[in-house]
C-alpha cells in the first residue's frame, strides 16, 4: 500500500499493530506525546525521540546551526512537557554530509546546550556518522514525573473547556518570512518580522507551564501544539472520543501577527489553526476547575468547549459552525487543498 493513502499516523498505527509486545512497565507505548514507562511505585520515566532532516524539517538557506541546535532540543522537551514532566536527559545522533564543518557541529551543540540548560537538562550521548547527502538530526529526551500526575491525550470528557496556552501563528508566519527572504530578498523588515521568525527559530518549549498544569491537577488531556491547532485537537479528540467547538474570535494571536494582516499570503487565523510548530501546549480543563486553571501565573486562554461525538466545529463571530478539517501536517498525506499545501516548499517541507 502506498503511504499517501496509509497517511504518518495511519503508518503509525500499523507499525503498533505489529509490535504489540506487552510489558506491564510500559504504562503508556505509542500514541502520545511520550511513552510513560514506570520507573518506581510514585514516579515513571517519559521518553521521546524526534527527526529534524534537511530539507524537510528546515533548510540550511534560512536556518543557522545554533537555532537548529536550540530547535532540535525544544521539540523534544516539548514533548515532555505534554505529558506535565520534567525533561533530565538527551541522546542525539547526527548525520553529517561533507559540507558542515566541525565549527558548525559546535555551533549547533552551543544552541542546543543553551536550551538545556534553560532547563535544567543534560546531554548524555548519543551517535556520529557522515551522510551522503543532507544533515540528520535525531534527538531523545528523558523526563520524569509522578505517576498520579502525567496528563495523557486521552482524558477529554464533554463539557471541558479547551485552553491553550501563550499564541499561536508566529512560527508559521515567521516561517513564510524566512521563505520569502530567501526567494526574493525582502519578506519583512522591522521588530514584528523579526520576532516571528525567531519563533519559528527558537521555539520555547513550555516545560514549566506544563509542569504547573499537572501540578494543579486541572487537565483532564494535553498535547503540544506541533502540527498545528486543529491536527493537534483532532488527536486530543481522537483518543478521547469526542468532538469540539472552537470559537475562532478567542483562538490567541499575538500583536506580531495581527500586524501582518494583509502581509501575510493568507488570513492570520489560518497560521494558527494550521501553521503548526508554535510547541504551545492545549489541554482540556473540566468546569469545577476553569476558576483554578486561569489563576496559574501565566498567560491560558479558553477557546472552546468538548463536545460528545465526533464532530470538530469552528464557530465564528456569527455563530455559524463550520467543519474543523484536520489541515496540520502528515509528511506522507498530500495537502492538496489545503493551506498547509501552499506553506510548503515542493520538497514538502517540514515537521515532525
Ligand atoms: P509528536 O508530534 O508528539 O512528536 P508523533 O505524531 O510524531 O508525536 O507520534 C505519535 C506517536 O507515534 C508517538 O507516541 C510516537 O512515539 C509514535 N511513533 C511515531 N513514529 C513511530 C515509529 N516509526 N515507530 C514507533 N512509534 C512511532
Ligand atoms: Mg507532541
Amino acid at each position: 500500500m502506498k503511504l499517501s493513502v496509509l497517511g504518518e499516523f495511519g503508518l503509525i498505527d500499523r507499525i503498533r499493530n505489529i509490535s504489540g509486545r506487552n510489558t506491564s512497565s510500559a504504562l503508556i507505548g505509542i500514541g502520545d506525546d511520550a511513552a510513560v514507562l514506570k520507573h518506581s511505585s510514585s514516579h515513571v520515566m517519559l521518553v521521546t525521540t524526534d527527526l529534524l532532516l534537511e530539507d524537510v524539517h528546515f533548510e540550511r538557506s534560512y536556518t543557522d546551526y545554533y537555532s537548529l541546535g536550540w530547535k532540535s532540543a525544544a521539540v523534544n522537551l516539548s514533548d515532555i512537557a505534554a505529558m506535565g514532566g520534567t525533561p533530565r536527559f538527551c541522546l542525539t545522533a547526527l548525520g553529517i554530509p561533507g559540507y558542515v564543518t566541525a565549527e558548525h557541529v559546535l555551533d549547533f551543540y552551543r544552541g542546543f546546550n543553551t536550551l538545556l540548560n534553560n532547563h535544567k537538562t543534560a546531554l548524555v550521548g548519543g551517535d556520529t556518522c557522515s551522510s551522503p547527502d543532507g544533515l540528520f538530526v535525531s534527538v531523545t529526551a528523558i523526563g520524569e514525573a509522578k505517576s498520579s500526575l502525567v496528563v495523557t491525550r486521552k482524558g477529554a470528557r464533554p463539557g471541558d473547556s479547551i485552553f491553550v496556552t501563550g499564541s499561536l501563528g508566529d512560527s508559521a508566519a515567521g516561517l513564510e518570512i524566512l521563505k520569502k527572504r530567501r526567494g526574493h530578498g525582502a519578506g519583512g523588515k522591522g521588530k514584528n518580522a523579526e520576532r516571528l521568525v525567531e519563533k519559528h527559530l527558537r521555539p520555547v518549549p513550555r516545560v514549566a507551564e506544563g509542569r504547573a498544569i499537572a501540578l494543579s491537577r486541572c487537565a483532564t488531556a494535553m498535547i503540544d501544539i506541533s502540527d498545528g491547532l486543529s491536527s493537534d485537537l483532532f488527536h486530543i479528540c481522537e483518543q478521547s472520543r469526542v468532538g469540539a467547538d472552537i470559537i475562532a474570535d478567542r483562538i490567541p494571536l499575538s500583536s506580531m501577527l495581527k500586524n501582518r494582516e494583509g502581509k501575510l499570503t493568507k488570513p492570520v487565523l489560518d497560521y494558527a489553526l494550521s501553521g503548526g510548530e508554535d510547541y504551545e501546549l492545549l489541554f482540556t480543563v473540566p468546569p469545577a476547575r476553569v476558576k483554578k486553571v486561569r489563576s496559574l501565573d501565566f498567560p491560558v486562554t479558553e477557546i472552546g468547549t468538548i463536545k460528545a461525538g465526533k464532530r470538530l466545529s469552528l464557530v465564528d463571530s456569527f455563530g455559524k459552525r463550520s467543519p474543523l478539517r484536520k489541515s496540520g501536517h502528515d509528511h506522507f498525506r498530500t495537502p492538496a487543498g489545503t493551506h498547509e499545501g501552499r506553506l510548503r516548499t515542493p520538497r514538502g517541507e517540514r515537521r515532525g
